[in-house]
């Protein structure tokens, strides 16, 4: 293990693909040694230590490089569970260190023609640029602004790149009008329904488009799923194009793990033609917790914060990421992913507050089954002042069975049931247990309709629609 990173290097180093000049490839074997064994570098060459408290993110499986993902634990890493999260260690030295803040400047992707070389040679010409002796002298003043303000002079342009330029600000949208159904209905303060089909398993789409027609009169939006838990269907871009064609209003969901930048940005340019608006970007889960044989482990091309990112400047500034401008940009209304019972929820409403600042303008939420725990999160996103840039859309599952509720609550990274559902369940007959289990739903949901902060829910059926406008029905929300 690394002196100052504590956690196992993932994958062995990267090798850069190019040939260099000798200063170059001395400086680069002299890093490797020296933050090899201090940090476990990977020489990602995208070197971001400064804004991580001094622990190498890479560490982490995924390659998150701007926080954890919702299925992290404070014991372990749910892709390697013989690791500790390496984000959660991130926290709290940086807690401990008083460097919590910086935590929110949204980080690059990798720039992979920088991968496996040095990051030195950027720091010293930056240095160099300057000036070596103000930035010595800036280290004895007493001036703790200018002291700020010379190392980030310093250090800056080494991790935010021309093409990124990555800040720690909110920025809202640069549009009037609402581009969807979903943010017209939110923006008018209805309690609103949202829920998700499940993508069809075969090219047949007949169930497909019933369990569309059952649901669309009864909520305002419709999620397609994008190969969850790893697992591959039909595509929520194909989905949410069938959606869209009945005329309900799709929320086409895009999984960082199966993306590159590339495909990303042509693929957001593409469903602005099939009529498709909402836009939820997630990092998606692990291709461990899916079927064999294993997909690609390797770390991510970029995460959810990312995505948003490059979604929201597509949107409002009309750029591609290389800087390429568009004369008609696609228009958006991007969502995320909220996990308020993944990770201590001061973590994870920091994580919240980047993504709000990335682009996030509503946020779907994991499963909830305990409103106080939920409490505590909003308390920490009302302390973070985000509570009125985003709107929140809690998640709500009718649990059909003692087996769904074990599996739920042991292998669904970032679910945790409270002791009383699981023996609610364990003690009810089988034959009552789908009853059962609509009745928690109607209760969570009743418990959801006080909250002020909450401005719908999300009806997560996982292949049950069929009891979703019962649900609706029962619970007052019918529109
Ligand atoms: S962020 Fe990249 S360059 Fe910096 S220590 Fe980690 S792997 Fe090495």
């Amino acid at each position: 293990m690394a002196l100052f990173t504590p956690g196992r290097r993932w994958q062995p180093p990267f090798y850069p693909f190019k040939k260099e000049k000798f200063g170059k490839r001395l400086l680069r074997k002299i890093e490797r040694w020296v933050k090899g064994p201090l940090f476990g570098c990977r020489m990602c060459g995208n070197c971001l230590l400064q804004e991580t408290a001094f622990i190498c993110p890479m560490e982490c499986p995924k390659g998150m490089r701007n926080g954890p993902c919702g299925g992290s634990t404070p014991e372990k890493c749910y892709v390697d569970e013989t690791r500790p999260c390496i984000w959660y260690r991130i926290y709290k030295r940086a807690h401990k260190m008083g460097r919590e803040e910086m935590l929110m400047e949204v980080l690059p992707p990798l720039d992979w023609d920088r991968v496996g070389t040095e990051t030195w040679g950027d720091v010293i010409r930056s240095i160099k640029k300057y000036g070596t002796i103000k930035l010595v002298r800036s280290r004895f003043t007493r001036d703790k602004v200018q002291k700020e303000i010379a190392w980030e002079s310093v250090f800056k342009p080494v991790r935010q790149p021309g093409w990124w330029q990555g800040d720690s600000l909110y920025h809202p949208p640069a549009y009037d009008e609402p581009v969807s159904e979903l943010e017209r209905q939110l923006r008018t303060g209805k309690f609103v329904v949202t829920t998700e089909v499940s993508p069809p398993l075969s090219t047949a789409t007949g169930k497909l488009k019933r369990d569309i027609e059952m649901v669309k009169d009864h909520v305002t939006a419709i999620n397609f799923t994008d190969s969850s838990s790893a697992n591959p269907r039909m595509s929520s871009i194909a989905c949410s194009k069938v959606a869209a064609e009945l005329n309900a209003d799709p929320v086409f969901q895009i999984a960082a793990r199966d993306k590159t930048r590339t495909g990303l940005q042509s693929e957001i340019v593409g469903v602005n033609e099939m009529g498709i608006r909402n836009v939820l970007c997630i990092t998606g889960d692990n291709a461990r917790i899916g079927p064999s044989p294993t997909s690609n482990t390797n770390i991510l091309d970029m995460d959810a914060v990312q995505m948003l990112w490059i979604l929201r400047r597509i949107r409002d500034e009309g750029k591609y990421l290389d800087g390429r401008e568009m004369k008609h940009p696609p228009k958006l209304f991007l969502g995320a992913a909220a996990s308020p019972f993944a990770s201590e929820p001061e973590y994870q409403a920091l994580r919240e507050h980047k993504k709000v600042n990335a682009g996030a303008q509503f946020f779907q939420t994991n499963m909830i089954f305990e409103t106080d725990r939920l409490n505590v999160w909003l308390e920490h996103l009302y302390k973070r002042d985000i509570l009125d840039k985003v709107y929140i859309l809690a998640g709500v599952t009718p649990i059909r069975s003692h087996r769904m509720a074990q599996y739920l609550h042991s292998t669904v990274p970032g679910i945790r049931l409270p002791e009383k559902i699981l023996s609610e369940f364990e003690k009810t007959d089988k034959s009552d247990q789908e009853k059962l289990g609509i009745d928690i739903a109607l209760g969570i949901i009743e418990s959801l309709k006080s909250i002020k902060e909450i401005n719908g829910i999300h009806i997560m059926a996982v292949g049950w629609e069929s009891v979703v406008p019962g649900i609706i029905a029962d619970s007052g929300l019918e529109t």
